[in-house]
């Protein structure tokens, strides 16, 4: 992917993240072709994983999307005016105190305990909802124990309004494990227990432990934004493409220390640039000394010392002087290295590395 420059606003950005709409929108039909004939939804909490949420969710609604999953309501709220009236959102975290009114108008709660399914009969009575059931993870959702008592009151069952009942898988990318296999019994047993409606048990990595898991519609998240979620995954196409500009080019002597705690000493002459990107731009402190390497073209440039907040410095001696200039960009994410490189070399996944992203970044959506 090539970054263009001559966009306002852009030069004085420290950094430039290119976020491919049309590699998204890829993705997410590449998803809904494998799983046909369940549907696909989209999540795009977390501002899309960092991503954005506003500038994706048209264009995906565009390419056919009509359920889209978010965290809070305040998301809900933000996104709901930017789609038609057909599209759906749910909010996972549930029917929190004091939000029941504030749902309606295709905002959906995802009913997490007896007392959420309770809350929303009495204020909403019949309104479409969709009931979550935990299959394992012990995060969110009611318990078998609940399942029963709200199947053995057939009068609050039906004025929950429910129309899905979903799951969330713990293990689905480590398909090795027997959990999968295990959740996926559950979630049929539950679906037993509260019949007639449709269901959701799979996110990205689910929808490659097979079609056993697709059931009516699945919740991929993170395949849309080009993570890697499973080593089965297959057809999932690259977003993101991260540049950051050099600050300031130097050349020190040997002994000479760099960054905060002198933590790296040249042993020899080495040059250094100074690069627009530090911990507050989602670059973290963890990259400190090798993890966090920059690209000049196929060039690898370590890191050297450690990230401060809004800077860091890697070795050029491998480029021959002269090579790059103030201002030039090199790449953190992008064809070199992606965005689960980055996270690997740190110990970390890499859908932590795209949610903390930061807000500094001239943003370019193509
Ligand atoms: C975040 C989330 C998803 C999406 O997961 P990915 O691994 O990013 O596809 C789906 N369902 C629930 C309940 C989630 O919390």
């Amino acid at each position: 992917m090539s970054v263009s420059l001559d966009v306002s606003g852009a030069a004085a950005a420290g950094g430039i993240l290119a976020i491919d709409v049309g590699a998204v929108v890829a993705n997410w039909q590449s998803l809904a072709a494998r799983i046909a004939p369940a549907r696909s939804a989209a999540v795009v909490k977390a501002d899309a994983y960092g991503l954005g949420a506003a500038p994706l969710a048209r264009p995906l609604y565009d390419a056919g999307c009509r359920d889209f999953f978010v965290v809070a309501l305040s998301e809900a709220e933000a996104l709901r005016p930017l789609l038609p009236s057909d599209a759906t959102l749910y909010v996972l975290n549930g029917l929190l105190p004091g939000t029941v009114a504030a749902y309606g108008d295709g905002v959906l709660p995802v009913l997490n305990s007896l007392a959420q399914c309770r809350t929303w009969a009495g204020a909403k009575r019949g309104q479409p909802s969709v009931i979550q059931v935990d299959t394992g993870m012990s995060r969110l959702g009611l318990d078998a124990a609940e399942q029963q008592a709200l199947a053995s009151d057939p009068g609050l069952f039906a004025a929950t309004g429910a129309r899905l009942i979903m799951s969330h898988l713990a293990c689905a990318d480590e398909p090795v494990k027997p959990a999968s296999g295990e959740q996926l019994a559950a979630f049929h047993a539950a679906r037993a227990r509260l019949p007639g409606l449709a269901g959701s048990l799979a996110a990205s990595s689910g929808i490659f432990l097979g079609p056993d898991y697709h059931f009516d519609l699945c919740r991929p998240g993170a395949s849309l934004y080009g993570i890697e979620t499973s080593p089965l995954a297959e057809g999932i196409r690259p977003v993101v493409d991260l540049r950051v500009r050099v600050l300031q080019l130097r050349e020190i002597e040997a002994s000479t220390s760099v960054g905060y705690g002198y933590s790296f000493r040249a042993s020899r002459t080495t040059r250094l640039a100074t690069l627009a990107a530090g911990y507050a731009d989602g670059w973290w402190r963890r990259f400190s000394g090798g993890a966090g390497a920059a690209y000049f073209g196929d060039t690898r440039l370590p890191s050297v010392g450690r990230v401060s907040m809004d800077s860091f410095s890697v070795d050029v001696s491998a480029l021959p002087a002269g090579t790059l200039a103030e201002g030039d960009l090199l790449e953190l994410i992008g064809p070199h290295q992606s965005a689960d490189e980055v996270a690997r070399a740190a110990g970390t996944i890499g859908y932590e590395v795209l949610t903390s992203l930061g807000r500094r970044y001239y943003r370019v959506y193509r």
